[in-house]
């Protein structure tokens, strides 16, 4: 493996290309406009920046992993040398059943071709391709620079042989591959998302304040972030479209939305990035 694609340039895409360059790897970075192109580059930089400052790398190190990364706005070209491509395009069903038939079209026969999705069937998304043994869930973490796990998710027709390539390319950029089936929610959201429901039905039903909920899990259970901060800084939409997709997927009443998740969604409250949530949040935050 020598040449990585990957797909979508925003907070995960820019990520995924700063870390496969720093480890070497020929990178190139893709998406659908010029200045999303250019303000995942400008992302990058900034990250190693910050990287310089801690010592944890070098100016030229800083220089050559810059050097080792393309962008290319032609979704087809940018895949023909590719041994792997990482999809983090927006979460969208349809936007990336498309990207996977251009890709299955363009890419070298023997490419892999893995999604980043947080939510959407990898079985589901493999099936549009002519090559489901080679389809597989690389579900980085945010922010990918730092987080070291990546749930490597199997469709239903994943070949082993492509499970052990991208379990061995997860350890050489220093992550920890997690091996997980494809299954509502993987195991990461699956467990996650109904333990910051249940914190939003505390709040709703007047158990305690978003503070204390938070404060009950920080220094009680020492999480280093409590689940209503969380909740905000992922995005309430993100997570009231997760908890549809496992109520939806299990079937569970377990999983049903808290009603005030949906109330806030409806109100545009959607947390850090709108400004309100569970807290308000000024810009300098
Ligand atoms: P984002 O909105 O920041 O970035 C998505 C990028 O994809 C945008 O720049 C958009 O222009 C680009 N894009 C859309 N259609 C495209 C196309 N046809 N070709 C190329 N680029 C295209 O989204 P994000 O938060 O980076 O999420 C990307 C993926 O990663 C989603 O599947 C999401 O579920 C998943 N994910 C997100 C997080 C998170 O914390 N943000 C964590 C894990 C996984």
């Amino acid at each position: 493996m020598k040449n990585i694609t990957v797909i979508g340039s925003g907070t995960m895409g820019n990520g995924i290309a700063h870390v496969f360059a720093q480890f070497g790897f020929v990178v190139t970075l893709t998406d659908i406009k010029q200045e999303f192109l250019d303000r995942g580059l400008k992302t990058i930089a900034g990250n190693l920046d910050r990287q310089v400052k801690k010592g944890t790398l070098t100016d030229q190190q800083k220089t050559e992993t810059l050097g080792r990364i393309t962008a290319s706005l032609d979704l087809a070209d940018s895949v023909r040398a590719a041994d792997l491509v990482v999809e983090a395009a927006t979460e969208n069903a349809a936007v990336k059943k498309e990207i996977f038939r251009t890709m299955d079209a363009s890419a070298p026969a023997g490419a892999i071709l893995a999604t980043n999705t947080s939510s959407i069937s990898i079985t589901e998304i493999a099936a549009v391709t002519g090559r489901p043994d080679k389809v597989i869930g690389m579900h980085f973490m945010n922010p990918v620079p730092v987080m070291k796990l990546i749930e490597v998710i199997r469709g239903l027709a994943t070949s082993d042989e492509t499970y052990a390539a991208v379990k061995s390319l997860s350890e050489r950029i220093e992550k920890t591959p997690v091996e997980v089936n494809d299954y509502p929610g993987f195991v990461s959201n699956r467990v996650l998302l109904p333990m910051l429901n249940e914190a939003m039905y505390c709040v709703m039903e007047g158990v305690a304040t978003p503070e204390a909920i938070d404060t009950v899990m920080k220094l009680g259970m020492n999480h280093p972030m409590g689940p209503l901060t969380l909740a905000d800084f992922i995005g309430l939409d993100v997570c009231l479209s997760i908890m549809n997709v496992l109520h939806d997927g299990l079937g569970d009443t377990k999983y049903r939305p808290c009603p005030l998740l949906k109330k806030m969604v409806a109100a545009g409250h959607l947390g850090r990035k709108s400004g309100k949530g569970f807290y308000e949040y000024t810009q300098q935050q």
